[in-house]
């Protein structure tokens, strides 16, 4: 198990920046979603479960050794796999010769040998047609898939990937989607994302954090069961959306086929002429969560099946 204990990290400088207060959360093994908007301090929190960073205050411990402990820490680099955002590739290397030298670098050598290893994992990921393609041609879920492959070398207990379906198109997404449910038998992977369908399509249990703070810790049919009956769509003329902006909690409003559908989170009270009760999505949820302080707060976290703060 994965357990934060009130994490907290202050960056210094004029002015000092809070990227995380106090969070607390536990990862058991499988898929655990880290959702929330750039700046959210996701980066941050990954960095230090990675052992890369130093908390200001606060505790991680991956099965019982506390990540402080200079020694626990070595070992921790020897069961991590971690998929940075911004991990670089030298384009004009092969995919093979890319692997092979991460692989190096993380001093991981397979039973039969760095190269057998680099063999296996390109199978794994769905490379190994393309060993020896230059890394320029790859497509953008293709160099995620390498990415994920240099994670794994070694086996590890805990896998990070952040932000890994940025800039993915749906397909490769889908694919990548389908790789993360593979590799997460018998071991945490942490995914973070800014992407809602994410943590909808691939993780059984999720985290909302918005400016460092955790607002969610749910799963995603908790989330959209905690707004049954709340959420309302209809059609809005464009000269009525400011009014209805104003006098109700839009979550979403988006032209289609020449008009406003708009959907909006009504906790009492009546919706406007028209409109229709529907199924909450995780959209609507994440919205919500993103701009309500304390508005759902207590209905979540301390409820034993979560729900959105
Ligand atoms: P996310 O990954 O969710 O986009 P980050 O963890 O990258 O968020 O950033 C959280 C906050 O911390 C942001 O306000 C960002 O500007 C700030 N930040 C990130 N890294 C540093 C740093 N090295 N020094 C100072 N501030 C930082
Ligand atoms: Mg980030």
């Amino acid at each position: 198990m994965l357990k934060i204990e009130k994490l907290t990290k202050i960056y210094p400088g004029e002015p000092p920046v809070n990227a995380l207060s106090d969070i607390s959360l536990e990862m058991t093994e499988g898929l655990f979603g880290l959702l929330g908007p750039n700046g959210a301090g996701k980066s941050t929190l990954m960095k230090i479960l990675a052992g890369l960073l130093e908390p200001t205050s606060g505790r991680v411990t991956l099965d019982g050794a506390d990540l402080s402990n200079p020694q626990n820490r070595l070992r921790h680099f020897e069961r991590l796999g971690y998929l940075p955002q911004d991990f670089g590739f030298h384009s004009h290397l092969t995919g093979e010769r890319m692997l092979g030298f991460l692989l190096e670098l993380k001093g991981v050598t397979g039973p039969k040998g760095r190269k057998a290893l680099v063999s296996e994992l390109l199978e794994r990921v769905n490379l190994a047609d393309s060993a020896n393609r230059k890394l320029r041609e790859y497509s953008g879920g293709m160099r995620q898939r390498l990415g994920i492959a240099q994670a794994l070398a070694g086996d590890p207990r805990l896998v990070i990937v952040d932000e890994p379906t940025a800039g993915l198109d749906p397909e490769e997404r889908l694919r990548f989607y389908r790789l993360l449910a593979e590799l997460a038998v018998g071991r945490i992977i942490l995914l973070s994302t800014h992407i809602v369908e994410d943590v909808a399509t691939v993780c059984p249990k999720f985290a909302v954090i918005r400016k460092g703070k955790l607002v969610a810790l749910t799963t995603p049919r908790d989330a959209r069961e905690s707004l049954k009956g709340q959420i309302f769509e209809g059609v809005v003329e464009q000269s009525n959306l400011d009014t209805i902006r104003e006098e109700y909690f839009v979550t979403q409003a988006m032209v289609y086929d020449g008009a406003n559908k708009v959907r909006l989170f009504l906790e009492k009270g009546s919706p406007p002429a028209d409109f229709e009760c529907v199924p909450p999505t995780l959209e609507d949820a994440y919205f919500i969560s993103m701009k309500t302080e304390n508005h759902l707060m207590g209905t979540g976290l301390n409820k034993a099946s979560g729900g959105v703060l």
